[in-house]
């Protein structure tokens, strides 16, 4: 996804389809923050936003 060298498994579709087609390659930073967004997009909508600034991605930086 970023270039970096995949070492996590993540379904495109989450849930129980684990057929190739729904399976792809992430870095482990890609996959924990593909993850977290998921599983927290209705909590975030009751959350109160803070402005903390996005770690950057470490295969992006310098
Ligand atoms: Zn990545």
């Amino acid at each position: 996804m970023c270039g970096a060298p995949a070492n996590q498994v993540d379904h495109v579709v989450p849930g129980d389809d684990h057929s190739d087609a729904n399976l792809q390659a992430l870095c482990q930073w890609c996959h924990t923050h593909k993850s977290s967004s998921e599983g927290g997009t209705a909590a975030a909508l009751t959350r109160v936003r803070t402005d903390k600034p996005k770690p950057a991605h470490p295969a992006l930086e310098d």
